[in-house]
């Protein structure tokens, strides 16, 4: 357990973090726990002369500091101290995580356990990851292809994971010897903060990783359309990705889009069907459904259609909706009230569509739950493809079930949405299996499995789920920019005749 302070009691106050300093402000905003409705943070409100100021900071860190210039050894021995760091504070960070996001506190701990995995596994590319050499160009001339870090990156992120997917960018940006500017969501700020603190402890340099709090219309698009900021990594949604791509293009820097998402589990009648009941319960049900790759199109073969809903409603009914610190809790409240509401008329307009509710299909309100904004799990059969509850990313607990007759129909509705972020196929034939997944448009394929992963293994999307990737060695190359050095030895054949 870490040592308590004044930051578990209670209410926490944070200003801005720039140059390895706590930056206050006049004006904040306040963060209420969205299923207590308890206040548990009050958030500085930066403005465009603040954003100016920790941009100033990483760009001055980038070009005359000591991070980028250092070995990889050094770098990496430098995350793995802040992976033992996050390891230390692990519950602290979790139950922030919690409490501003509503989620149960088991996830947030799984969510600190992925972020200090993905941190000692970005130390590992930090020693590993090197240039090539080309030696057969002939004796005398020898070609260098380095792999440089890419500047000051812009990491700009949303309020379902505000950890996890923060440490999907920095580590791999800090390895490959970047400096950075964070703009976490304005509501979920808490753990960013925490880590920028927690990368000072760790030696990191002050000024190398700076955080703005604020909204994403004024510190946002400050960093998107600076002409200092080399590279930004957004993690939001699709409309605020396109927005953010129109703000940057004057500045021309690289982009790397992490958006929105319609994954569908797709289950044959071959399939484990247990095991298949539980992972698709788990792909529409972790997080509250508010994740980017949630399972929340169940695509169910005909022939088993009946009983496999019928298992569904059975297991779901014995899912626990809880308070964030309630240990036994599996799903939570969603993020605000705008939100519940929004999830609420998703579910109405199916119905009114003419899709039948399995099960849920209500906001909770009984017991601990009180005025909490929570959504019961909820089931919906016989969503149509043109429904917007097949095409739009509805981001909570509700589950639209279509069926199919067959592989080349399953496939035609896993690929008729917009999106392509990822998808699960469930079944034990291996020819069923493997050829799904190759025509699935998706970034990600699970089979048997869903919402799965290791830091090695690359994530991210296809059409309008924006491109780039995170984690995995390429995850570290996106942070790099390729140069390459020809080198001629020896006299030179003259280019002009004499
Ligand atoms: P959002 O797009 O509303 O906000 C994301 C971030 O962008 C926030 O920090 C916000 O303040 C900022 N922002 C808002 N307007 C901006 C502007 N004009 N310029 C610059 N920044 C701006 O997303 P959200 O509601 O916080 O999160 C949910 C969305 O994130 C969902 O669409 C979800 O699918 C997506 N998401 C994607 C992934 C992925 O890996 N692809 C992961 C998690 C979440």
């Amino acid at each position: 357990m870490p040592p308590e302070t004044a930051i578990t009691k209670g209410l926490r106050t944070y200003g801005a973090f720039i140059d390895g300093t706590d930056v206050p402000t006049d004006s904040s905003s306040e963060r209420r726990n969205p299923a207590t409705g308890e206040l548990v943070a009050r958030f500085a409100a930066g403005d465009e002369a603040m954003t100016d100021r920790a941009i100033a900071a990483a760009r001055r860190e980038f070009d005359r500091g000591p991070w980028p210039r250092l070995s990889g050894a050094d770098r990496a021995a430098a995350l793995r101290r802040l992976a033992a760091l996050l390891q230390r504070d692990a519950e602290l960070l979790a139950t922030i995580e919690a409490e501003e996001v509503g989620k149960p506190i088991r996830l947030a701990r799984g969510d600190v356990a992925g972020s200090i995995a993905l941190t000692e596994y970005a130390a590992s590319l930090a020693l590993t990851q090197h240039g090539a050499v080309y030696s057969n160009l002939g004796e005398d001339f020898t070609g260098l292809v380095t792999r440089e870090p890419c500047g000051v990156v812009g990491m700009i992120t949303p309020w379902n994971f505000p950890l996890l997917l923060l440490m999907q960018k920095l580590p791999f940006a800090l390895a490959a010897g970047c400096t950075a500017v964070c703009k976490p969501s304005e509501i979920t700020s808490g753990t960013t903060l925490e880590v920028a603190r927690l990368a000072i402890e760790a030696g990191i340099p002050a000024g190398v990783f700076n955080v703005v709090t604020g909204r994403g219309s004024v510190v946002g698009e400050r960093i998107a359309a600076s002409f200092e900021v080399d590279m930004l990594s957004f993690t939001g949604s699709t409309a605020v990705g396109a927005a953010i791509t129109r703000a940057s293009a004057a500045s021309c820097k690289r982009l790397s889009m992490e958006l929105g998402g319609k994954a569908a589990s797709i289950v044959f009648p071959d399939a484990d069907l247990e095991d298949a009941v539980d992972g698709v319960l788990k792909g529409v049900l972790f997080n509250n459904g508010e994740c980017c790759v949630s399972g929340a199109r169940l695509l169910v073969h005909e022939d088993v259609a009946e009983d496999f809903l019928r298992a569904l409603a059975r297991r779901v009914a014995e899912i626990r909706v809880g308070t964030p610190l309630d240990e036994a809790a599996d799903v939570g409240a969603m993020i605000h009230e705008d939100h519940l509401e929004q999830v609420l008329r998703y579910i109405d307009g199916a119905v009114a569509d003419g899709a039948q509710i399995v099960s849920g299909g209500n906001r909770l309100t009984d017991g601990a739950l009180g005025d909490g904004y929570f959504v019961a799990p909820t089931i919906i059969d016989r969503v149509r493809p043109a429904s917007a509850l097949f095409t739009e990313e509805v981001f909570g607990p509700v589950l639209a079930v279509t069926r199919f007759a067959t592989l080349a129909e399953a496939v035609e509705l896993a690929n008729a949405v917009d999106f392509g972020l990822a998808n699960s196929v469930w079944s034990k034939n291996i020819d069923t299996a493997l050829q799904v997944s190759r025509r699935l448009r998706s970034g990600t394929v699970w089979v048997n499995t869903t919402i799965d992963g290791a830091p090695q293994l690359p994530g991210g999307g296809v059409k309008r789920s924006g491109y780039g990737r995170e984690m995995g060695a390429a995850g570290f190359e996106e942070f790099t920019e390729v140069k390459t050095i020809q080198i001629r030895t020896g006299k030179r054949d003259p280019f002009f005749v004499q």
